[in-house]
């Protein structure tokens, strides 16, 4: 049976002191709160990941995710973090092929599929993002870049280890500008994006794989996206720094 996740990116925001209280409250409260099966995965800076793996690890249902790692395993790569010096912090999952990561640093799928192959083997899940922008989904092109972005990234790995990969569908229009896609919208690209995976791995993989949702997922919306039958929970961003309303957002799953 696939996962629930709630998964939380914090991206270049909070000090030390602020990520450490957050984290706090967040145990607290979804401790006191929520009795459902969804895991929690928190992305925060790198800096922060081995203070926050200190905080968490007696909790069960609570991951550490980097929010990128680089794709060799040692060597004279300055600035760079591999996945066996995260696994090392406490890092379980990292989020790969995230659009600010494809905008901004010109990540592409060569570099992401060596990224992916590299966390699988390094024993870390990858958390998968694919998304269109808005002059994509305008132009129609939405199921085309879709595609593209699994089938070059992800799709040269085999069934076996694909079963280990998270997916995320992140409208790159829905990210961090408060519109978020309708669970219609959002339903019709995850249904797209396991009949992908079912053709090339399976029913039994595509059944079995997660796909998160992300774009502006806040406590309001929550609900209404995690009902329909192909989301299987969110990566969220803004709303992940707040501890009332992502512990909302969680146990907006069941
Ligand atoms: C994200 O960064 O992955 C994201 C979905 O951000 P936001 O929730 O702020 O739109």
């Amino acid at each position: 049976m696939r996962k629930k996740i709630a998964a939380g990116n914090w991206k270049m925001n909070l000090d030390l002191t602020q990520a450490q209280t957050l984290v706090s409250e967040l145990v607290q409260m979804l401790e006191d709160e929520y009795n459902g099966s969804a895991e929690v995965v928190l992305a925060p800076s790198y800096p922060f990941l081995y203070p926050i793996h200190h905080l968490i690890k007696s909790y069960s249902r609570f991951y550490l995710a980097s929010q990128n790692m680089y794709q060799k395993e040692s060597g004279a790569y300055t600035g760079e973090c591999s996945p066996m010096m995260l696994k090392s912090a406490g890092v379980t999952h990292c989020i790969i092929g995230h659009s600010e990561r494809r905008q901004y640093f010109g990540e592409n799928h060569e570099q992401l599929l060596a990224k992916v192959s590299l966390c699988i083997k390094s024993g870390i899940i990858p958390i998968y993002c694919v998304g269109e922008t808005l002059s994509e989904r305008e132009s129609e092109r939405t199921f085309e870049v879709i595609s593209d972005q699994l089938v070059h990234s992800v799709f040269p790995i085999e069934g076996e280890d694909f079963s280990k990969i998270i997916l995320a569908y992140e409208p790159v229009w829905a990210i961090g500008t408060g519109k978020t896609a309708s669970p219609a919208q959002a339903q019709a690209v995850h249904a797209y994006i396991r009949q992908l995976i079912r053709t090339k791995y399976g029913e039994e993989i595509a059944e079995n794989t997660s796909i998160l949702y992300g774009g502006s997922v806040n406590a309001a919306n929550a609900a209404d996206l995690f009902s329909q039958p192909d989301i299987d929970g969110g990566l969220v961003g803004g709303a992940s720094l707040k501890s009332r309303e992502f512990t909302e957002i969680v146990k907006a799953l069941p």
